[in-house]
């Protein structure tokens, strides 16, 4: 016949304050209590779940009424009926109540009535509320009285996870005592006793992660070992990682090294192999935290080994790691992880997310594949500073060649089109002549300021509102050479600007003088012109050339779908979408 297993943690509580884990002064004052007689009316005791609480107050009730003594006795014998009915929950005058589901007055008036009783069979009557935070205000209020001034024998002993929930009157009429959260390394121990009393083969290792996991938890670690032990080829490291939904270091410690060595594809792969093999993309997110905390530690040249999150096994690696990058470097990776944090955990797409974002902390300068397009971002940077030198180049270019003529005013034209590069990644020649083209093409921005200021002084010159007007709309100003100037037109309006020519001449001369000559062309011919000229390179990454107020953007239609992949591929760039092409 079955029998009923008695979970770890109820068989391994600590039956008596020496072997209370982890709360050594505790043990210490209650001890002391006990032998010197002075028990206080009610206690508090506060701290993390599974760090002792409950236990501590089954041990004090237990010491205040083990039937072996007449006293107190911080050792009771465990063995005795009181002591019996008590370690397990069932005796009559030690009244263990929920706070979280007898949260209000009346519950609270019942226990005060009841505690005026004497106490049937033990000496004391203990009661124990736990997660006393619940109460309700009213109820908090109502038991105020009695557990200031208790009836005689009978102690209160409040328990709470959340003590600044606990009204302040409350707190300051018991003996606050604060539990911690047990050391890995008393865990661990703890964790070895237990195997080695229950006959359990262990990995050291899988304790030793049993232990770090458990957030300083006796209870919770005992669970773990208890489910763990059921396994017929013992506990090894890799079913404790599969069943805390742990990330493999080792495959972490990949991770790192791939950005370490800049290496995206490594990068892609090693986020591949983790989400296929089942882990979650915030599991590994949180443990590439740790790690980069440990790492941060390491930079700091601790040697506080045991504050690692990493498993000794992997030290060394740490170690070597941490020789390789900076301080800062990690902290701004620490960083941006714990900024995605919360795009991850609300996302549909949390591993592209995570992909995106761990592939953006790459060093984008080093990084084989996409070097040739920085370096190009990198030369429009420079092209911008070295724009005069190109500049004077360019106008020599102008004069001697008619096509740039043409490619200029085209440019010009250009103006109302968002200027939207494209650059090929492959192709050398291309890039050169596109950087040259760049610099053409800057040097015209440039002109056709230059340009509009001529034009807006044209304008200002012209009497007739009208005609200021249409020209200001229908017009403008594509060349000024020594002895005429070129006006765009719009086709629709041609015959009727062309009309006017005297008055626009006459407005002319006054700035530039009796021999200057007007030409007009149409906006239309300038428009082909640029649509046969192929200026734009083809290229699957486009850079936003230069952000300049003098042209236009062009929108993106609303309800055409932004990818959220171009989107962060243009962030990655710092750019902006400007068109998208299929
Ligand atoms: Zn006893």
């Amino acid at each position: 016949m079955a029998s009923i297993h008695i979970p770890f943690h109820q068989k391994y509580r600590p039956k008596n304050l020496n072997d209370l884990i982890g709360q050594e002064i505790i043990s210490l004052t209650l001890k002391q209590a006990l032998l010197t007689n002075r028990i206080a009316p009610a206690y508090l005791f506060c701290g993390p779940r599974g760090t002792g609480k409950t236990s501590s107050a089954r041990i004090l009730a237990k010491s205040l009424n083990c039937q072996k003594y007449n006293d107190p006795n911080p050792q009771p014998c465990n063995k005795c009926e009181l002591c019996k009915s008590i370690s397990e929950g069932i005796a009559l005058d030690i009244i263990e109540i929920d706070a979280a589901s007898n949260t209000g007055v009346e519950n609270i008036r019942e226990i005060i009535e009841k505690a005026r009783f004497a106490p049937t069979q033990a000496r004391w009557k203990v009661y124990v509320i736990d997660e006393c935070h619940m109460l309700s205000t009213a109820a908090s209020n109502a038991l105020l009285k009695t557990i200031e001034e208790p009836p005689a024998n009978v102690i209160f002993i409040l328990a709470t996870t959340n003590p600044e929930r606990v009204i302040k009157t409350i707190q300051s009429r018991c003996q606050k005592f604060d539990f911690k959260r047990i050391s890995a390394e008393k865990i661990y121990k703890h964790l070895v006793d237990i195997a080695n009393k229950e006959s359990i083969i262990f990995e050291d290792i899988a304790l030793q992660l049993i232990a770090k996991r458990s957030n300083g938890g006796m209870r919770d670690a005992q669970s773990l070992l208890d489910q763990l032990s059921l396994l017929p080829k013992g506990i090894e490291k890799s079913s404790v990682e599969e069943l805390i939904g742990e990330v493999s270091e080792n495959e972490l410690l990949g991770l790192i090294n791939s950005l370490v060595e800049n290496n995206p594809e490594q990068l892609l792969k090693s986020c591949s192999k983790l989400y296929d093999s089942g882990n979650e993309p915030i599991s590994i997110l949180e443990g590439l935290l740790n790690i980069t905390r440990d790492l941060l530690i390491k930079t700091n040249n601790s040697k506080y080994s045991e504050i690692f999150y990493t498993s000794k096994d992997f030290h060394h690696e740490l170690d070597r790691i941490s020789k390789l990058i900076s301080k800062t470097k990690v902290i701004s990776w620490h960083k941006n992880l714990k900024n995605i944090e919360y795009q991850i955990k609300t996302s549909n797409q949390p591993r592209l997310w995570l992909e995106i974002n761990l592939t953006s902390l790459l060093d984008i300068k080093s990084t084989t594949d996409i070097k040739k397009t920085s370096d190009i971002k990198l030369n429009l940077d420079c092209s911008k500073t070295q724009n005069d030198q190109f500049k004077e180049k360019g106008k020599e270019n102008n004069n001697l060649n008619p096509k740039n003529d043409e490619i200029k005013s085209k440019n010009n034209e250009n103006k109302s089109e968002e200027k939207n590069t494209e650059i090929s990644k492959d192709k050398n020649s291309i890039e050169l002549k596109k950087i040259e083209q760049d610099t053409n093409t800057r040097t015209k921005y440039d002109e056709s300021i230059n340009l509009k200021e001529k034009w807006s002084l044209i304008l200002s010159k012209l009497e007739l509102p009208s005609t200021r007007m249409l020209l200001s709309q229908q017009a403008e100003l594509l060349n000024i050479g020594k002895n005429s100037i070129e006006i765009g037109l719009s086709p629709n309006w041609e015959n009727m600007i062309k009309s006017r020519k005297l008055i626009i001449e006459n407005a002319v001369k006054k700035i530039f003088g009796e021999n200057m000559k007007i030409y007009f062309s149409s906006k239309q011919k300038i428009l082909s012109d640029i649509q046969k000229n192929n200026i734009q390179i083809r290229n699957d990454i486009k850079i936003n050339q230069k952000p300049n107020d003098n042209f236009k953007k062009k929108t993106i239609p609303k309800e055409q779908n932004i990818n959220e992949n171009t989107k962060n591929l243009a962030d990655f760039f710092n750019g902006e979408i400007v068109d998208i092409n299929d």
